[in-house]
């Protein structure tokens, strides 16, 4: 639901980046939002691997993703922002009203009026890859899925994976044990993934615990209702196999669309948004942080998402109000959680 009440900042994107800059809002006393188009908060984390775990998140030496992503926002909303799901960003306009002037966000719900905003948004509204083969729509979800959100759902299955990146070899591991039978095609010969994970899977298929095929790709789905089988064929070879199924995943990375943020004027590289040292665009008052960052040196990690998120709310916050500094002081300081200092 769209709210009228101006706020001092927006957060596009409810991942980790969106809600740690709902936290430092609320940490600098600035009223803030956040808008995402997903049905839940999390960003690729739930929407990808809520069950991996994570291990280069600062102060856990590992963390499941959900878990995660339940504690961030559990810091992240403490000061009242509030969130507004399922609602896509679709425009941008700016108000010159009192002489200082908002920007309006504009969504598939309504308007929310803001003095600045904090572009988190990752690699925008994703959706995964697409097989590109007759019948996928009507086999989705019905054996045919594009991620994997709970590994039991795959318990005593014939699974297929398909691709040669880290999901897909992530999960020819993690699903030993759970799936009866797990196979993972790629259609070239190179693997995109890490190589420790591509060691560990072809260890598997030498204790035939796995089978790794290179070279093929998948043709065509059968079922009544549900998929049951499969039709694979070879590139090389043009040889073509059917077998059994109860589950195909293909994962085979993302398409990533700017949307409307692309229309705003700002400066951008590919698909990311450029940005100086204070995390700000070309449009004052406009910031960004996170995975759809683009500065020389960038890493897109959780750990170098939560310090622009830092580093654009305290700026932002200067910008609304010059007189504050942009320094938040250490928080083991502060009197907003009943500290005194020393
Ligand atoms: C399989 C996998 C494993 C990973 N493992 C690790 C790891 O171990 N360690 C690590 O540091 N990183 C890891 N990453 C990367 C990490 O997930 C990202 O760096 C992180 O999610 C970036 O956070 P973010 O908040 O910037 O963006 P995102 O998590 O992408 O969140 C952005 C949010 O913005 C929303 N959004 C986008 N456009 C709009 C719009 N127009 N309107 C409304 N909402 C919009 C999206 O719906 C999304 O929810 C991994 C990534 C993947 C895919």
């Amino acid at each position: 639901m769209a709210e009228q009440e101006i706020r001092d900042i927006s957060v596009i994107g409810g991942g980790p980046t969106g809600l740690f800059a709902a936290f430092y809002a609320g940490m600098r006393g600035a009223s803030a939002r956040i808008i995402d188009a997903l049905p839940a908060l999390g960003g690729q984390l739930m929407a990808l691997y809520p069950e991996k775990y994570i291990f280069d998140v600062a102060g856990f030496p590992k963390i499941l993703a959900k878990d995660l992503v339940r504690d961030m926002a559990a810091q992240g909303l403490q000061f009242g922002a509030t969130t507004h799901l399922g609602e896509i960003v679709t425009g941008l306009r700016r108000v010159e009203d009192d002489g200082i002037g908002h920007f309006v966000l504009e969504t598939s719900e309504g308007d929310y009026p803001s003095r600045t905003i904090v572009i988190a948004a990752g690699i925008g509204a994703f959706e995964a890859r697409r097989l590109g083969i007759e019948d996928e729509d009507r086999f989705e979800e019905k054996g045919l899925y594009f991620k994997v959100l709970d590994p039991r759902q795959f318990e005593g299955k014939k699974v297929l994976l398909v691709g040669g990146g880290d999901s897909a070899f992530d999960w020819a591991v993690n699903l030993q044990g759970v799936a009866r039978s797990v196979m993972l095609i790629h259609r070239r010969e190179g693997f995109r993934a890490h190589q420790a994970t591509i060691n560990q899977v072809q260890e598997l298929q030498r204790c035939g615990q796995c089978e790794l095929r290179t070279f093929w790709e998948v043709k065509a789905l059968h079922g009544n209702g549900r998929v049951e089988a499969v039709t694979i064929r070879n590139s090389k070879t043009k040889e073509e196999e059917t077998i059994d199924v109860d589950a195909v995943i293909p994962l085979l990375g993302f398409h990533s669309d700017l949307g409307a943020i692309k229309e705003w004027g700002l400066d951008t590289e590919k698909a990311d948004v450029k940005v100086d040292q204070v995390m700000a665009t070309n449009v004052p008052g406009i910031y960004a942080a996170g995975d759809i960052t683009s500065y020389p040196g960038k890493l897109k990690l959780i750990a170098t998402g939560a310090a622009e998120a830092c580093i654009a709310v305290n700026n932002a916050v200067h910008y609304i109000n010059p007189k504050a500094k942009v320094n938040p002081g250490h928080s083991s300081n502060l009197a907003i959680f009943g500290q005194t200092e020393d």
